[in-house]
């Protein structure tokens, strides 16, 4: 038997500060990247994720006017009465800016939904994992599903993005050149450390050392640039407990 009780809600105070808060939806339709379980934080039963995000979304103070909204997959995935709760909880507390998470496959959904919230006078702010700029080393061997050769073409849907580092293969220049472009192509990088969980790809230290040394001091004042060195870092999730 399986536990999953992660922290849900916080506020982080420095680099673009926001309150966040970990909603459930149905599940990530991608589910194939070989170093995530995070989907697994998921469920059909759209009413129990309603009550569990309900419960979520009622803490946002609208403190620094901005949310943050990650659901272990894309905006697509939660249900109906969520989204109408995000709305009526922004409205109410003046937040004027959402981030959203979204996968490449739901690009064609994220003009009609910035629509949607633009009417209400909020500005969404969609980010994407896109873990490494190099193409083959991402569908290859991480099975990302992004069918974009290039950055240009991801930006032209995403403002954000979020950097897989710490894996087997890559380099220092190899992880500083995908910081650089995610830096000149969109408005914040988000660059998480890899971190061990049930799926093949593991972290490798010797790379996590080396991004530890040369990386993180370059970026860790660069306002457009968040670190997780742990993915609960931001103050949310969790790890799963086995409890059988
Ligand atoms: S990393 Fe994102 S797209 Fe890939 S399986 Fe996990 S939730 Fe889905």
């Amino acid at each position: 038997m399986e536990e999953f009780n992660p922290n849900r809600y916080a506020v982080i105070t420095e680099k673009n500060p926001r309150e966040i808060v970990m909603l459930r939806g149905t599940g990530c339709c991608w589910h194939r990247c070989r170093f995530c379980d995070y989907h697994l934080d998921s469920s059909k039963d759209e009413a129990e994720n309603f009550t569990l995000n309900r419960e979520q979304l009622l803490k946002v103070t609208g403190i620094y006017q901005k949310l943050e909204v990650i659901n272990s997959g894309s905006f697509v995935d939660l249900d109906a009465p969520t989204v109408e709760l995000i709305i009526k909880i922004c409205t109410e507390h003046q937040i004027n800016q959402v981030h959203f998470e979204c996968h490449w496959l739901h690009r064609n959904a994220i003009q009609a939904f910035r629509k949607r919230f633009f009417n209400y006078g909020i500005e969404l702010k969609i980010k994407t994992g896109v873990e490494t700029f190099d193409t083959l080393f991402r569908e290859s061997y991480l099975d990302k599903g992004i069918d974009a050769d290039n950055p240009q073409e991801i930006a032209e849907y995403f403002d954000e993005v979020c950097l897989l580092q710490g894996i087997p293969g890559q380099t220092v220049e190899g992880m500083d050149q995908d910081i650089q472009t995610g830096l000149a192509y969109f408005e914040r990088v988000c660059v998480n450390i890899m971190q061990e969980n049930r799926k093949p790809i593991k972290p490798d230290p010797k790379v996590i050392a080396a991004f530890a040394k040369e990386i993180y001091p370059k970026y860790i004042d660069n306002c457009r640039v968040d670190i997780l060195m742990e993915n609960t870092a931001f103050g949310v999730g969790g790890v799963v407990e086995h409890a059988e």
